[in-house]
């Protein structure tokens, strides 16, 4: 069986990595012409996806036969960002079935289209305006607020916190489009659930996870989560469920949630394997990556269930694998990337005993990661 992968960047990686011992093929398109250096190299790219007809914006049917062929024909596709074009999976999916289904990615791929989806199964979300004035916004909200474009930003990128009036006027200089302004929310804490679906609607979750953020990225997370009731933990399983049936959803699902009090809030979905659930490769018995793979291929799931607290680590803008921050419990994944400011290239993901351990772990990390940069 084989499985394209529309993306080279680290989780395509992963995930084939996680696949080829279960027998499965790979093959990757391209998508991306800015990368310098891709990490599924030697594992089967195919250049760049055909050009578009202008006129109709449709992709040529001739073209895209020669790209699944080129492809190896696989049995199905996935992808492993959202940002995705749409109309390349839609011409793909004439020739084979495509995980998680257009629509799911379609629905995860617009800040205001996943606003909607959330609030049609009444899951609490920040309160939000679409493409208003951030004037009309603070009238609205109260200040802060938070700008967000709704389809370029990620880790931080093309997002405005508008704390005053000087922002406010600043913000609508900018004249965007497409773009909503949501309620700032005053977080205790901001943790998610990665949970996979199977195409039989099998349903597994891990555990819940606190993750850690600077300047908008992920820097580290903690699993399972601290000090999480069992009420709230079955919240956001019930919320998830909720999600992963509506959408008919197939493979790895992540959402983002912000803790406030005793309740939930959902930030972000993500339709695909997400960063806060790397630390699954070492913590539990079957990794994010192996289970969506298994997902999308017709497999049953494989265990989620946790076999010690565990962290994990990015690594940005790092050059070289740091091997001397590597210990006995710790496991470094470099993702063969090119270096560059604010950029995620690698790894690391580490057990312990118990936290108090764990967050020494972490500590020493940081530490010795800012003394590397
Ligand atoms: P996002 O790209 O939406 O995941 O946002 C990146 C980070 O910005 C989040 O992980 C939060 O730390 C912060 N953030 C995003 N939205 C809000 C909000 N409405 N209120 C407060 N902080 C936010």
């Amino acid at each position: 069986m084989r499985i394209a992968i529309v993306g080279c960047g680290q989780l395509s990686r992963m995930m084939a990595l996680a696949g080829i011992p279960l027998g499965l093929e790979f093959s990757f398109i391209r998508d991306d012409e800015t990368q310098t250096r891709d990490c599924v190299q030697g594992l089967g790219i195919i250049e760049n996806a055909p050009a578009k007809i202008t006129e109709t914006n449709s992709y040529p049917a001739e073209a895209i036969a020669n790209l699944y062929q080129a492809l190896g024909e696989p049995d199905c596709i996935s992808v492993e960002k959202e940002q995705v074009d749409i109309t390349l999976l839609q011409a793909l999916a004439i020739f084979c079935p495509i995980y998680p289904s257009v629509d799911a990615i379609k629905a995860c791929q617009h800040r205001g289209a996943e606003k909607q989806l959330l609030t049609s199964l009444a899951i609490p979300t920040s309160p939000y305006l679409y493409n208003c004035s951030a004037k009309e916004a603070v009238e609205r909200l109260g200040y802060p607020v938070m700008a967000k474009s709704c389809t370029e930003g990620y880790d931080g990128k093309n997002q405005w916190v508008i704390k005053n009036a000087d922002d406010a006027i600043q913000f609508d200089t900018l004249q965007l489009t497409d773009y909503i302004i949501e309620g700032f929310i005053e977080f205790d804490k901001e943790i998610s659930l990665v949970s996979a679906r199977s195409q039989k609607g099998q349903i597994a979750h891990y555990s819940l996870t606190d993750n850690h953020h600077e300047k908008g990225m992920l820097i580290h997370s903690i699993s399972p989560a601290v000090n999480i009731s069992d009420a709230l933990q079955a919240q956001a399983q019930r919320y998830m469920e909720s999600l992963l049936n509506e959408l008919d959803y197939v493979g790895i699902l992540a959402i983002e949630f912000f803790v406030v009090g005793d309740s939930l809030m959902v930030n972000e979905l993500a339709p695909r394997v997400h960063n806060s659930g790397h630390w699954t490769q070492l913590g539990s018995i079957t990794c994010q990556f192996e289970n969506h793979v298994r997902a999308i291929a017709g497999l049953s799931l494989g265990s989620t269930k946790q076999i010690s607290k565990t962290g994990m680590f990015n690594l940005i803008g790092t050059e070289r694998p740091p091997f001397e921050a590597l210990t006995e419990n710790s496991k470094l994944y470099w993702y063969n990337k090119t270096s560059k400011a604010k950029r995620k290239v690698g790894h690391i993901n580490f057990i312990a005993a118990n936290q108090a351990l764990l967050e020494q772990q972490i500590t020493q990390l940081k530490m010795r990661w800012k003394a590397n940069n």
